[in-house]
């Protein structure tokens, strides 16, 4: 939909093989046997998916988002939470080149571009999820630096991560205007995992949460100063909602193409199942929303690298293509019968994905709200 410079196209291309090889043979057995596929992520990063827009000053690939949306489609097609859990270790590293001093961008930036580190983002927690602005970890003023404490719950990456960035409350009291961010190191006293995994979530995203107490983040490790967290985050949120939404395609497609497959080799009542006009409609509803939601993504994406407002577009995008993959992937999956629910096929696996989708970066409910302040924003 959107024509990639050439070294963008090779590289969607190598990444394509990358999925089809690595992956997509692999993702029914990291959920069946309950595993965090750290070596794929390192693959991705060998790729250079885990520094795709970092710039080539700080050895990163200085993609377009287009070539973002473009990967986190086809890592999606095969395991969402791989796709996500590759993409919120890149957020940390582009986040970090952007914003963090020197010292934090040399500590950092290389190691999560290279997959030596994992990185997370942490906004929710156990009683803050879609509001925000009510977060209630703390950030402290101490003699050189701030100490943290609360809880994060719901982290992408969370179980393995070496870096996060928290968003913390600095003014209890004063909502979004207290909130700035710090970049937190995992290994450091006062930072420590839950136990237990988000069961329910897929394996592959490795979400989890953690709990901190007492941490002390130095001053050049303060992110984004009070003030500032609260607009940051939102701003960040709105390419999310575009890579999440171009996620769901890649689940539509990858599920399209199964179904296809399937149709053209099973026998029913004396033909193959394509040929019974009923069966193919399935698919064919499913192709006209999954064009529709590229396009929409495509849009998205275009504007993004052209500096643009895109938070209605962003949010439309979102509410579109996550709606579709709840419908659609359930339905592809029906049209292989009993066959769709095993696991060689990826059914199961992204309807969980296409339910998780719609509530990351933003629910449903909240897209909505943002679009009906002003229907005519970008
Ligand atoms: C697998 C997974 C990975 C995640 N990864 C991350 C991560 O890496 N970092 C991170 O910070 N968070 C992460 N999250 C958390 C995610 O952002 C939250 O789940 C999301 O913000 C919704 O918050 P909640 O789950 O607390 O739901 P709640 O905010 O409690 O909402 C519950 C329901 O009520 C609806 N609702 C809430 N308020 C309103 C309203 N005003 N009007 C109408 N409806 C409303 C919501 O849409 C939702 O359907 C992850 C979540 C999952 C499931």
């Amino acid at each position: 939909m959107i024509t990639l410079p050439e070294a963008e196209q090779r590289l969607v291309e190598r990444c394509e093989r990358w999925v089809a090889e690595s992956v997509v043979p692999e993702a029914g057995r990291w959920e069946r046997e309950r595993v965090f596929p750290a070596d794929a992520l390192v693959g991705a990063a060998e790729l250079g998916l885990t520094r795709l827009r970092v710039s080539p000053r700080l050895g990163g690939m200085g993609a377009s988002f287009a070539c973002k949306a473009r990967i986190a489609e086809l890592l999606a097609g095969g395991d969402f939470g791989l796709a996500m859990s590759v993409v919120n270790s890149h957020n940390v590293a582009e986040e970090l080149a952007r914003w963090a001093p020197e010292a934090v961008v040399q500590r950092w930036v290389g190691a999560v571009g290279t997959g030596a580190c994992i990185g997370c983002t942490a906004l929710t927690e156990p009683d803050a999820g879609s509001d925000f602005a009510a977060i209630r970890t703390t950030a402290a003023r101490t003699g050189d630096g701030w100490r943290l404490d609360g809880r994060k719950a719901w982290i992408t990456n969370a179980r393995a991560a070496d870096v996060v960035i928290v968003y913390a409350q600095t003014q209890p009291g004063a909502g979004a205007a207290g909130i700035a961010a710090f970049v937190v190191d995992a290994s450091r006293a006062g930072f420590a995992r839950d136990d237990e995994p988000c069961s329910g979530a897929p394996w592959s995203m490795g979400t989890s949460g953690f709990r901190l107490d007492g941490y002390v983040a130095r001053d050049e490790e303060l992110l984004h100063p009070p003030g500032t967290g609260f607009e940051r985050a939102l701003q960040s949120i709105n390419g999310a909602r575009v890579y999440v939404a171009a996620m769901c395609c890649g689940m539509v497609a990858a599920s399209l193409r199964c179904a296809a497959e399937h149709g053209d080799r099973r026998q029913a009542f004396g033909r193959v199942l394509r040929e019974h006009q009923a069966w193919r409609f399935l698919l064919a509803e499913a192709a006209v929303d999954l064009r529709a939601a590229r396009l929409m993504v495509a849009d998205a994406a275009q504007a993004i690298d052209a500096g643009a407002d895109v938070r209605t577009r962003a949010a439309a995008a979102k509410v579109c293509a996550t709606r579709m993959a709840e419908r659609h992937v359930r339905a592809l999956g029906h049209a292989l019968g009993a066959e769709g629910l095993r696991d060689r096929h990826p059914f199961m696996r992204h309807i969980v994905g296409a339910q998780v989708a719609t509530l990351v970066d933003g629910s449903t409910e909240m897209l909505l709200e943002r679009i009906a302040r002003r229907f005519e924003d970008p």
